[in-house]
């Protein structure tokens, strides 16, 4: 990230700035930096929106920062039932879950959090889908990026007063930056796998959840009041690259795709 802050700009210019990433953080980034009278331009890998997922629990503080940059719409879907720690032979026992958690957080679907912020995006935000940046060059006035629009297989190069890296975990602003994924990742090996289903499991009731744990791998199923159940699928492995290797090679873009087709998960 860089910016141009104490530079001889003109106060009354309007400053602007690229943000990588149209996720939660990008979005979000974008409306505050529009509020706070700069020109954003939002970047995005993918060729469209990102909407999937399977839930985001939200604090306070959480909803106090939606409240303040603007995204309305973001409600509880918390059901009124319980979650059960569940074992093969179908023996279930009350557990605790996401909903028990002390400070009252609300269940949420991460969709409903990006619909959220993408519907508080002014209209006037330049959002380009299929555009990455490969080069980025910084400087005390600002940086000057080299955006690669796939697409139309086409590269330019523009100025801008900051840079926000809102690009997730193997972040290629980072990359640009900083240096490559190994000096910042510490991999605790583990794969995670989330998706959402069409409808409830047979001989789960929709309003439960449901917890499977196992030495190494864990299977939980999260319900809400009037959305199907998603899921998050969890296990242990000595060698995270070949897993996302693994799922490439199957179909599943790991760490890429977002759907609401359980043939692919969403992380
Ligand atoms: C599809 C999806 C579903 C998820 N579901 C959940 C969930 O249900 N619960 C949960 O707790 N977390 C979920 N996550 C993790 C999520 O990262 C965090 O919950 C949190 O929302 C962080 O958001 P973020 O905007 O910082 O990053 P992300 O959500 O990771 O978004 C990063 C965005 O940057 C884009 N991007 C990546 N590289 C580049 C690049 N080089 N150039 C341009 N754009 C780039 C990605 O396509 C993505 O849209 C999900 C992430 C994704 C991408």
């Amino acid at each position: 990230m860089t910016s141009s802050a104490g530079t001889s700009r003109p106060t009354s210019a309007r400053r602007r700035a690229l943000v990588v990433g149209a996720g939660i953080s990008g979005l979000s980034a974008a409306t505050a930096l529009h509020s706070a009278g700069w020109d954003p331009v939002i970047v995005e890998r993918s060729e469209a929106r990102r909407r999937g997922g399977y839930f985001i629990a939200m604090y306070g503080c959480g909803r106090i920062a939606a409240e303040r940059i603007g995204l309305k719409g973001i409600r509880n879907r918390m059901t009124t039932s319980g979650t059960y720690q569940v074992d093969r032979q179908g023996r279930r026992r009350a557990a605790l879950g996401f909903q028990d958690l002390p400070g009252g957080p609300w269940m949420m679907l991460r969709g409903d959090v990006e619909q959220a912020a993408f519907e508080a995006l002014p209209a006037t935000v330049e959002l380009r889908f299929d555009t990455s940046p490969t080069g980025l060059d910084q400087d005390a006035d600002g940086a000057t990026v080299t955006l690669y629009d796939s697409r139309n297989e086409r590269s330019t190069t523009e100025r801008f007063d900051l840079v926000v890296g809102a690009d997730g975990l193997r972040s290629t602003v980072r990359k640009l930056a900083w240096g490559p994924d190994e000096d910042y990742l510490r991999p605790l090996g583990f794969m995670i796998t989330a998706f959402e289903l069409p409808e409830a499991l047979p001989g789960l009731p929709s309003q439960d959840g449901a917890i499977l744990s196992e030495p190494g791998r864990s299977f939980w199923v999260f319900p809400f009041a009037d959305h199907p159940p998603t899921v998050l699928f969890s296990y242990q492995t000595d060698d995270v690259a070949a897993e996302r290797a693994r799922a490439k090679a199957v179909g599943w873009p790991a760490g890429s795709a977002s759907s609401t087709d359980p043939s692919r998960p969403a992380t």
